[in-house]
């Protein structure tokens, strides 16, 4: 197995390689094929300039021809590679390059030809011979006999520039290889190196660090969200682990007291000290019901853990559900002096009745429990487009401002030492948050120190 950055550093490479490769290799023809064809046009305009010179060279008034400058012009067109015969109208030959210099003419045949040969193989040319006419205006003073290396050829000097031409685009080729063969690996550092750290701190997260975190600062998006998701888990891990933690000490501490009180109340009684009467039998089956309780809360909030949860949905109605549920809590009304109202009306919803019950019953449980003597309980139900929903309102204690972000928490109570008194576990509004938001649906509080609470609850009509 290859590591991230080798075979990001190699990809990379192989890109720039194959895109280099080509460029080269089309410029290199385009290049070629464009100066060819700038040659054939140059030989072109060559064979038509000696065709020009030569015709100049006829003095009309003695009707003799400039020998001298023909020797010159046949010389310099036979080192540029073009071999010249001249005759006159009659056709009688006025000099003739093979003639004059006959190895010279073989030489640059030889040359021109190997040249071509060997390095333009595909021009597939040859030797040819074009006879041209040499006139002033219309008359014909003469002809010439042009030689060369078809269709094109190119010269020592030609070559030399083509090459040279290649050098550059092979040195351009590898001074980007070898620049992209760097950016590559640096490249692939800077995105591999994120990545394994991460994996780093993942193994650690993994092996019960949950309060690693990744610092690494990245510019990939992809990466970034990596490190910010696996922050996000560790943070979560952490968070569980803490709840974990806190809900062992929480529950032993709950636990602990009425243990503490029944064991030292039977043991009392066991050693005699204290006569086992019905008052002090009755308290020790207080305290056996507050752990019974307890450990029923206890339940039902696994039950309620989003991935326990079962709803068994039924067509409810509201209305009636709070009825019920605040029926139950006639003798404890009377006890405390509360009044009660039950208003409004909705229609019926897709439910889990028991749950629902459930949550009326802790919501006026708690407005009875935290209402003074003589105070009043105001339950409205509602409904809009899209839901459902009702709220229970007391004039009893408020909650502090500070607190109210806490107090679905488990075992949360505000003013704890109030609190115990009420015998209340801190479980009942985790519970009916959990039930509320398992039904798709939201609890809110508004609530305010010595002049009530008020919570509202809001469950979606969901037709499934
Ligand atoms: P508990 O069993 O202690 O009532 P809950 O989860 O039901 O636990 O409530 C958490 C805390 O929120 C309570 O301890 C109490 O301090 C506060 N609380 C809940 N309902 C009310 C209310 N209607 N009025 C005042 N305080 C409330």
């Amino acid at each position: 197995m290859y590591s991230l950055k080798t075979k990001l550093s190699f990809a990379i490479a192989m890109v720039v390689l194959i895109t280099v490769a080509l460029i080269s290799f089309l410029a290199n023809v385009f290049i070629e094929k464009q100066f060819n064809n700038y040659i054939l046009r140059q030989q072109e305009l060559k064979k038509n300039e000696i065709v020009s010179l030569l015709s100049q060279q006829y003095n009309k008034n003695t009707g003799t021809w400039n020998v001298d400058l023909i020797h010159s012009i046949g010389m310099s067109a036979l080192y540029e590679g073009y071999i010249i015969k001249v005759y006159d109208v009659e056709n009688n030959p006025i000099w003739d390059a093979q003639k004059h210099d006959m190895s010279l003419c073989a030489q640059v045949i030889h040359d021109i030809s190997k040249r071509m040969e060997e390095k333009q193989p595909l021009v597939n040319g040859e030797f040819t011979s074009k006879t041209f006419q040499l006139t002033d205006g219309n008359e014909t003073l003469g002809y010439v006999d042009i030689s060369y290396f078809g269709p094109y050829f190119l010269s020592e000097n030609d070559f030399k520039f083509l090459d040279a031409l290649n050098i550059v685009l092979i040195l351009i080729g590898v001074f980007s290889l070898l620049l992209s063969v760097l950016f590559g690996i640096i490249l692939a550092k800077r995105i591999s190196q994120p990545i394994l750290k991460t994996v780093d701190v993942t193994k650690k997260i993994a092996g019960g660090n949950y309060n690693e975190r990744i610092n690494e600062k990245t510019k990939t998006k992809e990466i970034d969200i990596l490190i910010k998701s696996i922050n996000h888990l560790a943070f979560s891990l952490e968070n569980q682990e803490a709840l974990r933690k806190q809900l062992t000490e929480d529950v032993s501490h709950e636990l602990r007291t009425p243990i503490a009180i029944l064991q030292s109340h039977i043991e009392a009684m066991i050693d005699g000290v204290w006569e086992p009467t019905k008052e002090r039998l009755a308290s020790c089956n207080d305290e056996i019901k507050r752990i019974g309780s307890l450990v029923s809360d206890l339940e039902k909030l696994h039950n309620l853990d989003s991935e326990n949860l079962e709803l068994h949905k039924s067509e409810i109605n509201l209305a009636d559900i709070i009825h019920s549920a605040a029926k139950k809590f006639d003798v404890a009304l009377k006890e405390k002096n509360l009044a009660i109202s039950i208003n409004g009306n909705c229609s019926e919803i897709l439910a889990d009745v028991d749950r629902i019950s459930q949550v009326a019953i802790n919501l006026i449980s708690n407005a009875v429990k935290y209402s003074k003597e003589g105070g009043r309980i105001d339950i409205n139900i509602f409904e809009t487009n899209d839901s459902v929903g009702f709220n229970v309102t007391d004039n009893g204690i408020g909650i502090h401002e500070n607190e109210l972000p806490f107090i679905f928490e488990r075992f949360y109570r505000a003013d704890k030492s109030r609190n115990r008194n009420t015998g209340g576990s801190g479980l009942g509004l985790s519970i009916v948050k959990s039930i509320v938001e398992g039904h798709g649906g939201k609890i809110s509080v508004k609530s305010k120190v010595d002049s009530g609470s008020s919570f509202e609850v809001i469950l979606p009509k969901n037709k499934i």
